[in-house]
């Protein structure tokens, strides 16, 4: 398998190149070369598969021979040892829950098959891996959780001061051994920044072997794409056409969904659901990008200015010039943007009326989707529950009025002790501390 970088297709690099470095060096983001199809016979009978025949079939598809099968089965068994179950409202309204990991978020699926092949690609290595990572709340448990004590690779995470629910903060500063955490004095797009400049700190790189975990790294995007088959093999029979619903931050989510719907899923269409952080939807409805300083919501694991995978949907969607590839983006994706107010009042709503507890970001999918559907009502929606509840248990909980249950292993984390260093939002200050603990 070869992957290009979306500044140059003609700078590639070999998937191991790409999941090692994160980043190519001309601050592109990697793509497959080839997106090959699945075979049609295997999506027509997509029912007849476990979620894990799924994941290998997508990763033999699309690796071809670049790792041998037993080391391949290996990595996910390792890394999918949790499901991923739809869950019908009413005939038009589904949710995906993919929250049923260890940091209870679906970005469990692409941390813990990102360390996975990491640490099968490092293998060997006497040099210690950092990997960093900037968070805006899900990604540093996820990271943590999925790293956590694997040989050779240590992880430092930056996450926003009093930006991250109390639970998230805990997922991610409690783990020690061979996990750090920065707290920096500054906002989620701070803390990218000063990730990004690390990796292009030459003097630096050539202390530090530097690697990433942000959705950046095409091993992140891979393994959301199984879900996508998953979902739609357990509504696979006849019925009106499946649209997908994401809430979207950075767009990794949904971006793994197009790579889905590229290899053959017959997906009719995407939502890209956002809060008031909704650069895409403007794209969607202009073609226009402009990027801007993130603003606060209740569903802050979206709330990002400038989306890092805006780039590969682009991408995806590569016409001849700028008009045409927005026109052929937006005919495969619609946009909706939603306040934090509208968030909660639908929270309430689906509360009342199907008796579940949505989360403050599936809530902006489940107000995008039912936009669309007034529309396109002969669809059916999957909504990707993208975290579970009691990650934002204050807000969640003030909201509906109401106590909801937490899950175990996250009712435990509240009684563990915090560790974090805290930092200014300069780059200096990140470069100094990683110099210092080396
Ligand atoms: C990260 C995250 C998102 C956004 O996902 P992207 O892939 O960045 O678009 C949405 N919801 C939750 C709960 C998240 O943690």
């Amino acid at each position: 398998m070869l992957l290009y970088s979306t500044k140059n297709k003609n700078n590639q690099a070999s998937l191991q190149e790409a999941v090692m470095k994160g980043l190519p060096d001309d601050n592109g983001l990697y793509m497959p070369e080839q997106i090959p199809q699945l075979d049609p016979k295997f999506i027509q009978n997509l029912s007849q598969y476990s979620f894990l025949e799924i994941a290998q079939e997508v990763c033999t598809t699309l690796f071809g021979q670049t790792i041998p099968l037993a080391d391949l089965k290996n990595i996910l068994e390792n890394s999918m040892d949790f499901p991923a179950p739809v869950v019908k409202l009413d005939e038009q309204k589904y949710i995906l829950e993919l929250f049923h990991g260890p940091s209870l978020a679906f970005k469990d699926f692409g941390a813990r098959f990102m360390a996975q092949l990491m640490s099968y690609f490092n293998r060997g290595n006497e040099r210690e891996l950092t990997i960093l990572v900037a968070t805006s709340g899900d990604t540093g448990g996820a990271v943590a959780a999925g790293f956590y004590k694997t040989p050779g690779i240590r992880v430092v995470i930056l996450y926003p001061s009093g930006k991250v629910s109390m639970l998230q903060e805990k997922q991610l500063t409690t783990l020690g051994h061979n996990v750090s955490a920065l707290e920096i004095n500054g906002t989620f797009d701070d803390c990218q920044a000063m990730v990004k400049q690390a990796f292009l700190d030459t003097a630096l790189n050539q202390k530090l072997r530097l690697s990433s975990a942000n959705s950046i790294n095409i091993a992140r995007l891979i393994p959301q794409s199984f879900y996508y088959f998953e979902a739609f093999k357990q509504l696979q029979k006849e019925g009106d056409p499946i649209v997908f619903c994401v809430p979207s931050g950075n767009f990794g989510n949904i971006t793994a969904g197009l790579l889905a719907a590229k290899m053959g899923l017959p997906v009719h269409h995407f939502i890209a659901a956002t809060n008031a952080n909704d650069v895409v939807p403007a794209y969607i409805k202009t073609g226009e990008y402009q990027a801007r300083p993130s603003v606060r919501t209740l569903s802050n694991a979206m709330d990002v200015g400038n989306p890092s995978n805006f780039a590969r949907m682009l991408d995806l969607y590569l016409g001849s010039d700028d008009c045409s590839t927005w026109n052929n983006l937006k005919e495969q994706i619609s946009g909706y943007a939603f306040d934090d107010a509208k968030t909660a009042e639908i929270m309430r709503m689906v509360d009342q009326k199907y008796g579940y507890t949505l989360d403050p970001h599936g809530a902006v999918g489940y107000l995008a989707l039912e936009e669309y559907q007034r529309e396109h009502p002969n669809t059916r929606g999957i909504i990707l529950e993208t975290a579970h509840p009691a990650k934002f248990l204050d807000d969640v909980e003030e909201i509906l009025g109401h106590r909801i249950e937490v899950p175990e292993r996250l009712a435990e984390l509240a009684d563990r002790e915090k560790k974090a260093d805290r930092l200014e939002a300069e780059y200096g200050e990140l470069k100094g501390w990683l110099e210092r603990n080396s």
